[in-house]
């Protein structure tokens, strides 16, 4: 079954590091965008087990959208329905989990007011506690939090004790991203991390989230037992997902396609009932592997090879065995070592050539 994520364009206001893909909200643009997922949905080759409301801010959805995305992809099989939430947002949680709602993906990004301001977010500290807390009175248990690190002028004392924080609000999953900071964002005299101080920041917040039970499954992403993103797991395997949405990915059988990113030309496609634009590669054999070899390293388990995979990816499998300083390589699994996860993208490149 297809991993199924839906991509909601829609943002208050644009944060000034943001890379995504948004669009201001409004809410005359909601219902056609609907439509036009709905739309695009009637092609989906198969059932969903998964379904994943990311973006932008899911969060501005109306409860009709929500309903109608609801009541068309949470059925019997869906095993994980997880919504991104901004802490800006009034939620009705109850709501959520009475759609078939089981995960929810809190951007808590930081508990510093001062650093959420300097990275142009809308919410407080206090915000993120409300939310958390009107979640698990709804009954969500699984609850993931997003915090940044790289900010320019904050110090390894100062994430750690984000993530101190972040850990009391008992979340049982912890994103810990690195801010990419875009050339033209404003320093305002704060001192961009360089890479001793990115690499301290990394490792030492891993340790500390491991310690405190978090497992690092993934080199952005820790769990608590049995808490891994099912979901998300699918992109990492690459096993089959569809997206949904302007700027949307897919993955399926060996065709990758990536949805224009525009709102307008999403919303037009739909209303001259024609193809969502976009761009369609057909992957070969070697870039097929290629692909789920920088997808499956990101994984602490690595990526691991069929029988019939296991043969066309000698090449990759014989260039790693040279690294055995920065991976290890078993029968049909290439892993990168733990501590070598800083540098994963040289690693990566190095492999697939
Ligand atoms: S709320 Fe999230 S998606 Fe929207 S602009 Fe800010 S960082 Fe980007």
């Amino acid at each position: 079954m297809i991993g199924l994520y839906v991509h909601v364009p829609f943002c208050r206001n644009k944060c000034p590091y943001c890379h995504f893909f948004t669009v201001p909200y409004r809410s005359e643009l909601e219902d056609e965008y609907l439509k036009a997922v709905l739309y695009e949905a009637s092609e989906l080759p198969e059932r969903n087990d998964t379904l994943y409301l990311g973006g932008g801010t899911p969060s501005v959805l109306s409860r009709n959208s929500l309903e109608k995305l609801a009541g068309k992809f949470v059925h019997s099989d869906t095993k994980e329905v997880a919504i991104e939430v901004n802490p800006e947002d009034k939620v009705d949680f109850s709501f959520l989990k009475d759609l078939g709602f089981n995960r929810v993906s809190i951007a808590a990004i930081s508990f510093s007011s001062e650093i959420l301001s300097y990275l142009g977010r809308r919410h407080s500290p206090e915000d993120i506690f409300r939310r958390v807390e009107e979640a698990r009175e709804a009954g969500f248990e699984d609850i993931n939090l997003d915090i940044l690190y790289g900010i320019p002028g904050y110090r390894l004392k100062e994430v750690l004790e984000d993530l101190g924080t972040a850990i009391r609000l008992e979340p049982t999953h912890i994103s810990y991203y690195l801010l990419e900071i875009p050339r033209y964002f404003p320093l305002q005299g704060r001192k961009s991390p360089d890479d001793n101080e990115l690499e301290k920041q990394y490792y030492e917040a891993r340790d500390f989230l491991e310690s405190m039970g978090f497992a690092q499954y993934e080199v952005s992403n820790f769990a608590r037992p049995g808490f891994e993103s099912y979901h998300n797991l699918k992109y990492w395997k690459f096993h089959p997902f569809i997206g949904l949405g302007p700027a949307a990915a897919s993955l399926y059988g060996r065709r990758r396609w990536e949805n224009r990113k525009s709102l307008m030309a999403y919303i037009g496609a739909w209303k001259r009932r024609e193809k969502i634009p976009g761009q369609v590669f057909e992957l070969g054999e070697e870039d097929f592997l290629r692909e789920k070899i920088m997808m499956g390293l990101r994984l602490v388990d690595g990526v691991r090879f069929s029988p019939e995979e296991k043969k066309k990816a000698s090449m990759f499998i014989e260039r790693a065995k040279k690294m055995q300083d920065l991976v290890s390589v078993s029968e049909n699994v290439i892993k990168i070592k733990k501590d070598k996860f800083f540098i994963m993208n040289s690693i990566i490149l190095e492999i697939i050539g």
